[in-house]
């Protein structure tokens, strides 16, 4: 046990909301939209400078499949929405049958894309600011002010110091569940491998560019840890990396990049370049929610009553999931929510989760949900889930999969196609 230093303060309070969003990954960028589009004063805090979290400054630049691989469109709504805006100003990589929407065929080909981190970026930061949104950069979120199991609001760390804001919904939307730990929700670690993926150029491929006329082809991605998501490279004797602590992050990103050094330094140096490091770190599973009702994997196929939308497995074809309301919400915190990286999985199914689509599917419907918890006056994990479902369904999210879309039982197959990570 550390010895403890007890400490008190003063904060300054600095403003009341309807709805803070904690982390402007894009899961949270997708809450605070929703929440402002419902008509709330909304507030999204953000430690870096930029918004997309691991999507964007964690390099991390390609959508999942939005289908099932035989050419239905699964995840539709937002994740349609930021999807498209993530490429109207940038490269794509879209495949052409799904250049105008779902495509009249069917086809195999899966509905992804790469786009540019840089212009997503901003891209974002125009969709909130033009949607009345508040945006904090710079601002660590420090703790959750609890009265029992209801959040006064939050204390933030900026460059002024510590100030606290007041709000009456608060979506954790950290992608560690940082807010979630410190509120005393029960929450649980993941495990993660050793992946370190930077972005760079080389000669080779810049001239490659000028000969396709097409700027995504000077990119190259230079790694010191390889591991793949299922954990094939991951070095021998390597503990895997587990939760979120800061011991673990700082050891999970120093020997990383020292890897990376050692790669890199011999190669020539006037042929090549590496220009960002990732941002973050790139963990996949670092800490969920234990919510009212997980998302498994026996839920495969399985019509959940409080759907909050379909999604899809993006490495297993056909697969198809709905997202329990109980995955954002725990029973006595009335105004806590989580989405993205830390909403409420098990297994695989964490993996189906927190990838981008379904992350952006989780943010709006946490948004959605704390908007309509303010106006009903309901504790959030109580709030009538029929009306969201309506509010969801109108921007043209499918709650509920198509039963003619389930294959025969053993048809399912792992896909050969884009859309594997
Ligand atoms: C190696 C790797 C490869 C992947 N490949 C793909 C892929 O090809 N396609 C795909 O769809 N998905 C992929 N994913 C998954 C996907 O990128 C993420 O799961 C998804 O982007 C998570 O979004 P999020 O908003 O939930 O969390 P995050 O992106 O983690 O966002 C959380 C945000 O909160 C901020 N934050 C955290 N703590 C605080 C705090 N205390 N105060 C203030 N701000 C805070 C962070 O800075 C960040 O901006 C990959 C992930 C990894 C790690």
């Amino acid at each position: 046990m550390p010895e403890i230093l007890k400490w008190s303060e003063s904060i300054p309070i600095c403003g009341e909301y309807d709805v803070i969003v904690c982390g402007g990954g894009i899961a949270g960028v997708s809450a605070a939209l929703s929440a402002a589009r419902c008509g709330k004063k909304v507030l999204i805090i953000e430690k870096t400078v930029t918004l997309g979290g691991l999507a964007t400054m964690g390099l991390i630049n390609m959508w999942v499949p939005l289908c099932n691989g035989r050419g239905r469109q699964i995840i539709k709504g937002l994740a349609e929405e930021l999807l498209r805006l993530s490429i109207a100003h940038g490269y794509d990589t879209l495949p052409e049958e799904w250049r105008l929407g779902e495509p009249e065929q069917p086809t195999d080909r899966r509905y992804v894309t790469y786009y540019s981190i840089g212009i997503f970026e901003l891209e974002l930061l125009k969709l909130l600011k033009d949607a009345g949104v508040t945006v904090l950069y710079d601002a660590l979120v420090s703790v959750p002010v609890m009265k029992g199991q209801h959040c006064e609001g939050i204390i933030i760390d900026g460059k002024s110091g510590r100030h606290f804001y007041r709000a009456k919904m608060v979506v954790d939307a950290t992608g560690d569940a940082d807010v979630l730990l410190r509120a005393g929700v029960p929450t649980e670690d993941g495990y993660d491998y050793f992946t370190y993926i930077a972005e760079g150029i080389d000669i080779e491929h810049c001239r490659k560019a000028v000969e396709k006329n097409d700027v995504r082809y000077a990119y190259v991605r230079y790694s010191g840890g390889s591991s793949t998501l299922y954990g094939e490279g991951h070095p021998e004797g390597m503990p895997r990396f587990k939760g979120a602590s800061m011991e673990m992050e700082n050891d999970f990103l120093q020997k990383n990049q020292l890897l990376l050094y050692d790669k890199i330094r011999d190669m020539p140096r006037s042929e090549r370049d590496i220009h960002y490091l990732p941002g973050m770190a790139q963990l996949r599973t670092s800490r969920h929610l234990i919510g009212d009702k997980p998302l498994t994997d026996d839920m495969l196929y399985r019509h959940e009553e409080t759907s909050i939308g379909a999604v899809c497995d993006f490495d297993n074809r056909d697969s198809l999931y709905e997202v329990p309301y109980g995955a954002l919400v725990c029973r006595g915190f009335d105004n806590l929510i989580t989405c993205g990286r830390c909403a409420s999985a098990e297994g695989w199914a964490w993996d189906v989760l927190r990838v981008i689509p379904p992350a952006v599917l989780t943010g709006q419907a946490a948004g959605t949900a704390a908007a309509r918890a303010i106006d009903s006056t309901v504790p959030i994990y109580d709030l009538p889930v029929g009306p969201l479902q309506q509010a969801l369904a109108a921007t043209g999210v499918i709650i509920h999969f198509d039963d003619a879309w389930v294959p025969g039982t053993g048809t399912s197959e792992r896909a050969s196609v884009e859309g594997h990570i």
